[in-house]
Order: structure tokens, then C-alpha cells, then sequence
């Protein structure tokens, strides 16, 4: 069966045709380095998203902080995993690094902040 993939691993996003026959792959075509055979032989055992998003910040130059996972989660927890973080609100200062959520729902990632957000001044 030909199907197709669109890489992650890299903002090249190549588009990827990949021959796979029992679940196995075969063939694959397109893309441009060796890790999108890995990223799609990922996918068709255990696919993986990672998320990146914002948390609310209380008296914060800015009203949010933008987080991301440092690990990809199976794709089936995402929703949960977004659960979690909507339940956040941080107070400034917050910095860049700074674990939000430390091994999220027990899935070995943690969401950290991709932002440094300093206290408003009065
Ligand atoms: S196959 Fe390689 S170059 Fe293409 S998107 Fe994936 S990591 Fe990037």
C-alpha cells in the first residue's frame, strides 16, 4: 500500500511516498535525509506529536508565555496533555527554560517555557 507522509523533524516538511506492505516499510521516496525513514518507521508503531502553545501569566509584561514538550507524547495523549497545560496560570517573572510541567501526566516529558516574560512594571 502507497502512503503518504509529511516529515516533522525539520522545517524542510518533506512530503515522503512510502510503499508499506503488513505495516512493514519497504520503499520510501522523498525525502531529503535518512531521519524522515526513521520519523515514518515511528509513525506506523507508535506515532508521536509534540506540542507547543501558551500558558496564562498574571501580572506579566505580556498576558501568555509560550511552552512547548521536550519530548514528543504518544498522539492519543495530546488532548490530555492539553488538558493539563490549559490548567495552568503562572505569575511573572517566568524565564526562558522554566519547567511549567514536569513529566506531564507521567509520559517522561516535561512542558517548559519558550519565553522569558518579566514582571510589569507598576
Ligand atoms: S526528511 Fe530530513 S530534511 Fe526532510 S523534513 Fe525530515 S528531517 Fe527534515
Amino acid at each position: 500500500m502507497l502512503r503518504e507522509f509529511t516529515c516533522i523533524c525539520c522545517p524542510n516538511g518533506c512530503t515522503m511516498e512510502a510503499v508499506v506492505e503488513d505495516g512493514v516499510l519497504t520503499k520510501i521516496a522523498g525525502n531529503l535525509c535518512k531521519r524522515g525513514r526513521t520519523y515514518v518507521e515511528q509513525e506506523l508503531i507508535a506515532p508521536t506529536r509534540t506540542i507547543s502553545t501558551s500558558v496564562r501569566v498574571d501580572d506579566g509584561e505580556l498576558p501568555l508565555v509560550s511552552v512547548r514538550l521536550t519530548a514528543p507524547i504518544p498522539r492519543e495523549r495530546i488532548f490530555d496533555a492539553m488538558a493539563e497545560i490549559r490548567k495552568q496560570r503562572l505569575t511573572a517573572p517566568v524565564v526562558t527554560g522554566q519547567v511549567i510541567i514536569k513529566d506531564v501526566l507521567g509520559m517522561q516529558s516535561d512542558v517548559i517555557a519558550t519565553k522569558t516574560v518579566r514582571k510589569a512594571e507598576p
